[in-house]
């Protein structure tokens, strides 16, 4: 049976404390968003609300409006930012759908005709790339 009590020790926890670094592009008083270091594809975002849960399925629904207006909102921006064709959103819940990471959080992934998304949790991204595309977003979420 799946676990379902949310740990504190996760790394998005971690991030949301500042105990470990991230990319920040955005935050504000309920959601944060941060560079996947492991992206699918070019400017791979996530959004994390800042309240605890492990994922979908036991997070308090009062969560998902503020989150999704910043899934919009970031959507918007990593498409004007790297010129995507489109974006792709994702969220997984529980092992069996490929959660890693136990802390609610959605997948923002800019899209190109033809290109492929690359495997999840694949390749480690170099920082000096994940800082430069924050940089984009952040532009992009300013204007
Ligand atoms: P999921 O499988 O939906 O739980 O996705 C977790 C995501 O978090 C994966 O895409 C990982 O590449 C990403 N990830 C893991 N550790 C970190 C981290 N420290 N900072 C940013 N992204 C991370």
């Amino acid at each position: 049976m799946a676990e379902t009590t949310y740990d504190s020790t996760n790394i998005f926890a971690k991030i949301l404390r500042g105990e470990i670094p991230s990319h920040r592009v955005y935050e504000d008083d309920a959601v944060v968003a941060f560079m996947d270091v492991m992206p699918q594809g070019q400017g791979h975002t996530l959004v994390v609300p800042k309240a605890p849960s492990r994922n979908l399925l036991d997070a308090d629904p009062a969560t998902f409006g503020p989150l999704f207006a910043i899934v919009q909102k970031v959507a918007l921006a990593v498409k004007k930012a790297f010129g995507a064709d489109g974006v792709t959103i994702l969220q997984f819940n529980e092992p069996a759908s490929g959660q890693t990471v136990y802390h609610l959080h959605v997948h923002v992934i800019p899209r190109f005709e033809g290109i492929p998304l690359k495997s999840h949790s694949g390749q480690m991204e170099k920082p000096k790339v994940l800082t430069e595309n924050a940089g984009k977003i952040r532009g992009a979420l300013e204007n």
